[in-house]
């Protein structure tokens, strides 16, 4: 499927179709035809009707002729045919001459049955035969044809010709010397004959100009027409096109072609209904994450993030249509795919180990070899507790998950035991809303020592939940607030029960601590979180140069730059920015760079392995120094026992926080004297 053939398909899918010249010349050929027939027949018609009239003209006047004749005459005195004929011929000579113009000669006779009537003959055999018919016949009736004779064509009108009068029968009877008629009978026929071959021809021959000119009239107009109809037909086609490229685009990825998470989840959509209808025996989705992404960016460059997604995407797709189903790309650097699967089919675990081992092949870039590797979430629809497309994905997103948490590239299918942390999960994504809103969770306060001092300087504000009698982790919880969109709500919670908590022991001590609270990166997505504080601290009159919020390197995967300046606002009304978890990350240092963090805390897993790894220890103490020089504060977490105490007091940190200094003061004000004690103690001990 590629980006640009698609609009292409889709125009000609839509039947446009290219104009070829040789249409515009057989519809020119055929209009043009079309008029001069057409032409061709008005005019011979007109030819015809014409003629007639004159034929018919000719009659009456050569019957008037003998009628006056008759008249002048006395009462039974016969015209003598041989006058009849001069009037006819007169006649015709004259209605030849009116019709000289267009030279038609005019034939006229006048043939007799038995023998003559105007002692013509009748040579034309089948003109004699009517004569005869009509003689016979009680109603003769004349008539009118059109014939090709000997290559000539001619109008012809055939009239009888009865003997009306009796002088007319005696004196035609005289002629022929027998009694060839009486009065009524046909005695004869006149026949007037017009050759219209010369009109003809001339009919045709402008009829052949009038081909010509309706040619090329009509090559124009049809040329010009089908131009218009071209450049119309063009310009929807292109309407089409970018339409149809639009459409593409909205639902494809650009990088990698690939569908998007739209087009994703409509196909997972109908291959779940599918699975409802019985269709198929499951569907199987998966989810996969590309493993430290943002350090092949960083470290190659965008160049290199970008040909490992497209190789990816490639792959991908390679494998998951050999099984009939889609591969997609739903943002950043995590895919995914979905396919059903018939009787006897793909099995989930199968499709998780192929997809691993072509997804993680090693390609060459730039004369360089990058091996990709990525964490792969596979679930299956019939091993859902409620198969739905919702919770399919979900099912393969937990199993992504515990695929990373499992060192990363590996696949996880969701089997039995993710499926009851699942169940686990969706209690406590329904659960969690109505506990943020009616305070269920609230914070602990860790406490903080200074190092130098040996004093209590603050705490940090941990977020608990304790659901249905048990105690949720936060490292469980604050996902799922993070992910439903809460994660604002809890932060500012918790932010304002720990200022009412600090502000009490305060008072108690009378004495200021810093308060720490701990925000998410997606806080700061938009200016409102920023607003948020104002409102709290100006509400609980807490000083906000006694704050200082705790926030991990994955602000930097989000709009980074948008997150940056709110932080430097909250950074000029006088609160401290910590980066929190610093040393868990694969690029911690260059973050260091990145925004001027107040505070630095280590984590607590670096403590945990100082007393094995001494590249460790090395490694931390120039971090110390290094943050020391660049003026931040080094806060050391999860410090347990003393000589953690002592080694990293040692080492430069400035601050102090972990199980040795108590873990929770919130129940007892009074354990705020006996750590200041403590403190003291272990302090001096280190010393
Ligand atoms: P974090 O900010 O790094 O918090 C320190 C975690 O280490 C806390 O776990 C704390 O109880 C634990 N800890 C500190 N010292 C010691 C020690 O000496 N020994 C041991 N074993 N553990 C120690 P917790 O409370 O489970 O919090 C886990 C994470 O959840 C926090 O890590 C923080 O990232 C997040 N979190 C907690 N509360 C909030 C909150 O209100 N908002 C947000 N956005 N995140 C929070
Ligand atoms: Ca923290
Ligand atoms: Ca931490």
């Amino acid at each position: 499927m590629s980006t640009h053939r698609q609009p292409v398909d889709a125009a000609r899918a839509l039947g446009f179709k290219r104009f070829k010249p040789t249409r515009t010349i057989y519809l020119a050929l055929f209009i043009a035809l079309g008029g001069a027939v057409f032409y061709f027949a008005i005019a011979n018609a007109k030819l015809l009707q014409s003629e007639r009239a004159q034929q018919h003209q000719m009659i009456e006047l050569t019957n008037a002729f003998t009628n006056a004749y008759a008249l002048e005459r006395t009462e039974n005195g016969a015209v003598p045919a041989a006058f009849r004929r001069i009037g006819m011929e007169q006649f015709a000579r004259e209605i030849g001459q009116s019709s000289r113009s267009r030279e038609v000669p005019v034939y006229i006779r006048m043939p007799g049955v038995p023998g003559l009537e105007l002692q013509t003959v009748e040579k034309n055999r089948q003109i004699l035969d009517y004569i005869r018919v009509m003689a016979n016949s009680g109603m003769p009736r004349g008539k009118e044809e059109i014939q090709l004779e000997l290559g000539r064509v001619i109008a012809r009108k055939i009239v009888p010709s009865f003997a009306s009068e009796q002088t007319c029968v005696s004196c035609h009877n005289e002629a022929l010397g027998f009694q060839a008629y009486a009065r009524g009978d046909v005695m004869g026929a006149f026949v007037i004959e017009t050759d219209l071959t010369k009109p003809v021809v001339q009919n045709a021959y402008f009829a052949l100009g009038a081909f010509f000119v309706i040619l090329f009239a009509a090559l124009l107009v049809v040329g010009r027409e089908n131009q218009r109809m071209q450049s119309a037909v063009d310009a929807l086609r292109g309407r089409v096109e970018a339409e149809s490229y639009a459409n593409f685009l909205a639902s494809h990825d650009s990088l990698t072609d690939l569908p998007n998470r739209k087009l994703f989840l409509r196909r997972l959509n109908a291959d779940v209904a599918a699975f409802d209808r019985g269709k198929c025996e499951n569907v199987i989705a998966v989810i996969i994450d590309v493993d430290d992404f943002k350090t092949i960016n960083d470290t190659l460059g965008h160049d290199a993030g970008d040909a490992v997604l497209k190789k990816i995407g490639i792959s991908l797709r390679a494998v998951l249509e050999r099984y009939g189903g889609i591969a997609a790309r739903l943002g950043g650097d995590e895919f995914a795919g979905v396919l059903k699967v018939c009787p006897g089919g793909l099995l989930p675990e199968d499709l998780g180990s192929e997809l691993l081992d072509e997804l993680c092949l090693p390609f060459g870039f730039k004369g360089a070899s990058i091996q990709p590797g990525v964490s792969i979430g596979v679930a299956g629809l019939n091993h859902l507790p409620e198969p739905g497309p919702r919770q399919l994905l979900k099912a393969a997103d937990i199993a992504l998950y515990a695929a990373k948490r499992g060192g990363k590239r590996c696949t996880r299918i969701f089997d039995n035991e993710l499926r009851q942390r699942f169940g686990r999960l969706s209690g406590l994504t329904s659960a969690l809303p109505d506990a943020i809103g009616k305070g269920a969770v609230s914070p602990i306060l860790q406490p903080q020592v200074d190092v130098s001092t040996h004093q209590l300087v603050g705490f940090e504000a941990l977020a608990r939940w304790t659901h249905e009698g048990q105690e949720i982790s936060p490292a469980e919880f604050i996902p799922i607030a993070e992910e439903i969109g809460l994660i604002g709500r809890l932060d500012l919670a918790v932010l304002e029960r720990a200022i009412v908590l600090v502000q009490r022991l305060m008072e108690t001590a009378n004495r200021a601590f810093r308060l720490s609270v701990n925000v998410s990166a997606k806080d700061f997505k938009t200016d409102e979180f920023v607003e948020q504080i104002q409102r709290v601290l100006h509400t609980s009159r807490f000083d906000p140069n006694l704050l200082t919020l705790e926030i991990t390197e994955s602000v930097f995967l989000e709009d980074w730059s948008a997150a940056c300046a709110r932080l430097e606002l909250l950074q000029k009304m006088g609160l401290k920015i910590a980066l929190d978890d610093f040393g868990t990350g694969y690029s911690s240092l260059s973050y260091l760079m990145q925004f001027s963090f107040d505070i630095i805390k280590i984590d607590r897993t670096f403590l945990q392995r100082l007393d094995e790894d001494r590249a460790r220890l090395i490694l931390l103490n120039h971090i110390i120094k290094l943050a020391t020089n660049l003026g931040k504060t080094v806060v050391a977490e999860g410090v347990e026992r003393p000589d953690q105490a002592v080694k990293v007091s040692k080492l430069g940190a400035h601050v102090l926080q972990g199980a040795l200094f108590g873990l929770d003061i919130e129940q007892a004000p009074e354990l705020l004297m006996q750590s200041n004690r403590k403190v003291a103690d272990h302090a001096r001990a280190a010393h």
